[in-house]
């Protein structure tokens, strides 16, 4: 119905094995076949926005293709958040996974259930970093991403993560 459509997707986790956690999210994403991998951003390690005081984060972005229609799109993200023991209690807070949906082809939505693009990405260098840096030409709503993380106030928080 929907066709075949590019959407980015935004993984952070702060609890547990983070590394491991996003390695295995990525292959949980893309273990369907409505839903094909394009490409990996590297991992960068960021400072908690917002919510209460805890750990840094791992975060990446990834590009996928898919057939879903975006809701199907979202319940699959979140049925691998709820894989990856994600609980759900202060906004904001830590978590085991995060998956949130930043694009889907060119879909502009203001439903709560899903805001498309997703409404903080715009500034969001722990979301426009590793995207600028898998993609250098992304845009996100006609604006360069590369210009946008530049604006973005949580850029000094973040570096490359050097883990294994
Ligand atoms: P933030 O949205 O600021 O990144 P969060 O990711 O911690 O916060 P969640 O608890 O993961 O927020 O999601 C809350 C709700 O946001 C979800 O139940 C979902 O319906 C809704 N939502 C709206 N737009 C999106 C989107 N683009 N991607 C993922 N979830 C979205
Ligand atoms: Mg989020
Ligand atoms: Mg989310």
């Amino acid at each position: 119905m929907s066709g075949t459509v590019r959407s980015i997707l935004a993984l952070g986790s702060n609890l547990g094995e983070s590394r491991d956690t996003l390695s295995l999210a990525v292959a949980d994403l893309v273990d369907s076949t409505n839903v094909r991998l394009r490409e990996v951003s590297p991992i960068v390690q960021t400072k908690a926005v917002g919510g209460p005081e805890q750990p840094d984060y791992l975060n990446m972005v990834i590009e996928i293709e898919t057939d879903l229609g975006p809701y199907e799109l979202l319940e699959h993200c979140q049925a691998v958040e709820n894989k990856h023991h994600r609980v759900r209690s202060v906004r904001w807070g830590p978590r085991t996974l995060d998956v949130d949906i930043i694009t889907y082809g060119d879909l502009v939505s203001d439903d709560e259930k899903l805001t498309l693009p997703h409404p903080r990405a715009a500034e969001r260098a722990f979301v426009l970093q590793p995207w600028a840096w898998m993609d250098g030409t992304a845009t996100l709503s006609g604006r360069p991403v590369a210009e946008l993380v530049q604006q973005a106030e949580d850029l000094p928080g973040l570096v490359p993560f050097e883990g294994a």
